[in-house]
């Protein structure tokens, strides 16, 4: 039998408290599968939840950076992921992105010079330490091809397929997002891995037209890229800039700043990297794009906003969940406190017993037809399902009960505070499109009513 000082102590606790139990935690609501083996192979497989918050937090960073009211024009970009070699070697990769590893003589694993157990084996034998490329290279028909380290030289390459011939199509910017990949040794789930997705921006703009300090355009970037995450819902005090010294930076760098985020176990990690690269990739991709004689006058310099999608979700889930007691049975309730465009359903309706469920369908039917992400669920008893909604995020359940079917209403259930109101059907639609679409003013009158 569980003792009543068991029930009572705190599941977030429990949960956190180390990293097996946060896996298995997310293993077990269908966001992330064994991200324990992830640490040796520097892969994910993401599950329902994780990749319904990928792609909700993908289209929130499009839809807060690709349009805006200041008139700056954008772009978006979607390029090819095999880069060829001349591209990296003029973008500096192929000499820079390197490091020293050594190779486990028992399983060929490859590991840090000064790692003294094989982290695949154990085993304690190593070759000698030698120069490893962090790229990843594969055959093309005539060349090398490379699976690109940043998503950044596509944008470059795009250039001259735009039409910028004048100083007045400066400044612009390119969104991109997509995978990268790395060949890193020191790998760490969801941290450090070695196939990634980036959220890209790259802005051009042109130093000589400017009437101030280029390194202003890199500062207001910074700003823009912290309220981004205010908007996504981090609290000021959980995240901090952190601006790099010389030997910091890469080898780009004119400039560089790193968003970071405070994990309670794993400290300050970086969620995104703003940099300004003055105009040293152009000065290197100029034999390139030097059909365009036009842009190699213009020589546009480039500040950029790179963050790391994996990275970020992760730290959603990391800081956005929270616990309440319930008083009635003295439990607590994980609650994940997504903002609705987050959240993996918008919305889950669910019958209360098994002879609601016809009615139940229909009603399903009804939201899905709004065109939000709509869950079902009627296996398993009404209080599981709730727990089941709160701890991927779903600010709303409908349930249909008895009344429901008599009265052609349904009941709704808040997700923070587990309140529930009754709404006729006739006016469900209404209700559901100011949920998704004006949170705050329904959040007003559902504490008023
Ligand atoms: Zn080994």
């Amino acid at each position: 039998m569980i003792s009543r000082e068991k029930l009572k102590e705190s599941r977030l606790t429990e949960i956190f408290s180390s990293k097996r139990k946060f896996a298995t935690f997310l293993n077990e609501n269908e966001f992330v599968a064994s991200p324990d083996k992830s640490r040796v192979s520097g892969r994910m497989f993401y599950l329902s939840n994780y990749v319904l918050l990928k792609e909700n937090v993908k289209r929130a960073w499009l839809n807060y950076f690709f349009t805006s009211e200041d008139g700056l024009k954008t772009k978006l970009l979607d390029s090819p992921i095999l880069t060829s070699e001349g591209v990296l070697k003029r973008s500096g990769h192929l000499k820079n992105f390197v490091y020293l590893a050594k190779l486990c003589k028992n399983c060929s694993f490859r590991v840090k010079e000064e790692v003294v157990k094989c982290l695949n084996c154990d085993s304690r034998v190593f070759g000698k330490p030698k120069e490893f490329s962090l790229l990843f290279r594969t055959e093309g028909s005539s060349e090398n091809l490379y699976l690109r380290p940043e998503t950044t030289q596509g944008a470059l390459l795009s250039l001259p397929f735009f039409p910028l011939v004048k100083d007045t199509d400066f400044p612009f910017l390119i969104c991109q997002s997509g995978k990268s990949f790395r060949n890193e040794i020191t790998l760490k789930s969801f941290i450090k891995l070695k196939e990634f997705e980036q959220l890209e921006l790259e802005y051009f703009f042109l130093p000589k037209s400017l009437q101030r300090d280029p390194e202003l355009n890199f500062k207001e970037w910074i700003q823009k890229t912290e309220s981004f995450f205010l908007f996504l819902g981090f609290s000021r005090q959980k995240i901090r800039m952190n601006f790099l010294k010389k030997e910091e930076r890469a080898h780009y760098m004119v400039s560089g700043c790193d968003l970071e985020y405070f994990d309670s176990d794993l400290g300050w990690i970086e969620l995104a990297s703003i940099s300004y690269r003055g105009d040293y990739d152009f000065r290197n991709h100029m034999k390139v794009v030097g059909a365009n004689s036009s842009l190699v006058k213009l020589s546009p310099h480039l500040v950029e906003v790179s963050i790391g999608l994996d990275r970020l979700c992760f730290a959603i889930l990391r800081s956005f969940f929270f616990e309440k007691m319930v008083q009635v049975s003295k439990k607590h309730r994980l609650i994940l406190n997504l903002p609705i465009f987050l959240a993996p359903y918008s919305v889950a309706v669910l019958p209360l017993v098994f002879v609601h469920r016809s009615y139940a369908r229909e009603v399903f039917r009804q939201v899905k037809k709004l065109g939000i992400m709509v869950k079902y669920s009627e296996s398993k008893s009404i209080g599981r399902r709730y727990r089941q909604q709160d701890v991927i995020g779903t600010p709303w359940c409908i349930t249909v009960d008895d009344i429901s079917i008599r009265e052609g209403s349904v009941s709704i259930r808040k997700r923070n505070d587990m309140s529930q109101k009754r709404v006729l059907r006739s006016e469900l639609g209404k209700f559901i499109l100011e949920a998704v679409h004006l949170p705050g003013e329904l959040e007003k009158k559902w504490s008023k009513k």
